[in-house]
């Protein structure tokens, strides 16, 4: 089966890179690779077309990738790197005139909710879209199956980080998307039930922080889920593109936007 397509459509932490605040960092400004927006991915299976997470980048992002209707967004934890875009979804309905379905655990959406009601609709009913925006909640549980048409979908919890986050187990372990961890529990390991073909894990620091790993534990993380590709994403300033790359095995890739994986 060779119709997967992944792109990654901002592989920057929160601030970015460069930063606003503290600029390129130990990037290389004349690398393009290192210019990178807050984080979002869009996964194609077929003709199902997904989301994970909608950063304040998302819309300009979306025009440049041309994204239109999609079957859902997955959400992963609820910092503003990863929600900061909502607002922008209205124009999913404008273009549909449908809900558009969200996927997210109970303690993301209470984040939600608590920044974002307006834009939540608990009716199956579309709004007048003119005046509301329309997002339809479903509330998803780790380690509990779901789909989405043709794809089967597990959200795995994430150990450590300041809020309660998760990733997600696509066809029974054929991609692994985790997002921002400081550990993965044992669990998260035993529900990968097959090697995978893809594994996108963030790095958002090569020297790791109190919420974050660092470089080396997030390669012992993909040498034990051991999948035929990682990429690393979710970088900040410290992660020069070259550098990660130089100190990698082969299998392993640092993200860039506008990547393509083709599964
Ligand atoms: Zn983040």
């Amino acid at each position: 089966m060779s119709n997967i397509k992944i792109t990654i459509l901002g592989s920057g932490a929160a601030p970015g890179v460069p930063s606003v605040g503290l600029g390129w960092g130990e990037c290389n400004p004349n690398n393009p690779k290192n210019v990178r927006t807050r984080t979002g991915t869009y996964l194609e299976f077929g003709t199902t077309k997904l989301l994970i997470d909608t950063s304040p980048d998302i819309r300009s992002q979306m025009l440049k990738h041309q994204i239109g209707a999609i079957a859902g967004i997955l959400y992963t934890h609820s910092h503003s790197d990863h929600i900061g875009g909502m607002d922008d979804m209205r124009e999913l309905n404008r273009l549909t005139h449908e809900n558009v379905n969200i996927y997210c655990t109970k303690a993301t959406y209470k984040g939600i909710e608590q920044r974002f009601d307006y834009l939540l609709n608990h009716s199956k009913e579309v709004r007048n879209v003119i005046l509301m925006p329309s997002l339809y909640p479903n509330i998803i549980e780790n380690y509990s199956d779901f789909t989405i048409n043709n794809v089967d979908i597990k959200p795995i919890k994430m150990t450590g980080h300041s809020v309660e986050t998760n990733g997600f187990i696509f066809n029974q372990g054929q991609i692994v998307y985790l997002a921002d961890f400081k550990s993965i529990d044992e669990e998260v390991y035993k529900q990968i039930k097959t090697r995978p073909e893809l594994l996108i894990i963030p790095c958002t620091n090569k020297h790791g922080c109190t919420f974050h790993p660092s470089f080396d534990v997030v390669k012992d993380i993909i040498n034990k889920i051991n999948p035929k590709q990682a990429i690393i994403n979710h970088m900040a300033i410290e992660n020069d593109y070259d550098f990660i790359n130089e100190n990698t095995d082969e299998r392993t890739f640092p993200a860039y936007d506008g990547m393509v994986i083709e599964i």
